[in-house]
């Protein structure tokens, strides 16, 4: 087995599960406790489950939507900052095969900056989870420019982890297979990621780092056809719009074990922007683990993607 560092592994901490049910309602209750009991559980069974993976360190996240579900901007930041410590104190029981990104109520920018801040200088954590929008606001919002100041001064990644739109789109109307992870938070993600790139974010915060799961929400696959229709429409960026997709997004493969998608993403990015992730526990981690371990490609690109590029990104 090749070794991996795990980007996008999944916790739930004691103030946030309230936040998390109503993301269950459609799945059988059986399935739910066993996912509820894997999400909060930070000795036996994840450890095992990345032994058998291959996962050397996982780096831990709030399972969403947590606190960007919360009205109330005072008691998200308040709840944000009690999850934030209590997953660091897990993180410093097993130092060596944890590390954590910050959840976050960017609800209020300072404090959300100031909270990014003390998670990653005094907590040690390696940037930060958004799931999605946060009551409809997404990340390109001006009032967030606190925040992406203070991610790009702390050389903190940003991972933008889907969640369900405000809406759904009227073309799934009557089709459910097709909504949330399916086909709906593909679209949802890689719209808010392209939301970053066509608004200028990454010409205010040209160091800013955005990590997307999912092989990177299809974006790898349209690199050409965001260049040609961004001249086309006259948009004014300083870089084409690939290019901030190539110097400013890496992806993991979260929830995509596939070659073709692996090998798209590799060829539109570089070979140093594709990481591993298994999504645990809402995917099979032993599968991801597998799936890294024999997909055909060149056993130093299969190094890099599954431990160097994160050891060097989040400085592991
Ligand atoms: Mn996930």
């Amino acid at each position: 087995m090749v070794k991996k560092i795990a980007l996008e592994e999944h916790v739930l901490t004691p103030g946030l599960i309230d936040y998390w049910r109503p993301t269950m309602t459609e799945v059988p209750p059986a399935l739910t406790a066993d996912l509820f009991k894997r999400l909060t559980d930070f000795g036996d069974l994840r450890l095992e489950t990345m032994d058998k993976s291959g996962i050397a360190r996982a780096v831990l996240s709030v399972s969403g939507p947590g606190v960007q579900a919360e009205r109330d901007a005072a008691v998200a930041t308040r709840k944000a900052r009690e999850s934030n410590d209590f997953l660091a104190v897990e993180i410093q029981k097993r130092p060596d095969r944890y590390a954590g990104f910050a959840h976050i109520a960017v609800q209020d920018p300072k404090s959300a900056a100031d909270e990014l801040e003390r998670c990653v200088r005094d907590l040690g954590f390696k940037g930060a989870m958004i799931n999605g929008h946060t009551h409809g606001q997404y990340l390109d919002h001006p009032s967030l420019a606190p925040f992406w100041e203070r991610a790009e001064a702390l050389d903190a990644v940003v991972y933008i982890h889907p969640t369900d739109p405000i809406t759904p789109a009227p073309v799934l109307d009557g089709v459910p297979a097709l909504r949330r992870a399916t086909w709906e938070w593909g679209f949802e993600t890689g719209s808010h990621a392209l939301r970053l790139v066509f608004s200028g974010l990454f010409d205010r915060y040209p160091k800013a780092k955005v990590a997307l799961g999912h092989m990177g929400e299809t974006l790898p696959y349209l690199l050409w056809r965001f260049d040609s229709r961004a001249k086309l429409y006259n948009v004014k960026l300083a870089k084409p719009p690939s290019q901030y997709i190539k110097d400013n997004i890496v992806v993991t493969v979260s929830g995509v074990f596939a070659a073709e998608p692996l090998r798209c993403a590799v060829d539109a990015l570089g070979r140093d922007k594709v990481m591993f992730g298994a999504d645990y526990p809402f995917e099979d981690a032993i599968e991801a683990g597998h799936f890294l371990d024999t997909v055909p490609i060149e056993e130093s690109l299969r190094e890099d993607i599954a431990y160097n590029n994160a050891a060097k990104l989040l400085n592991i």
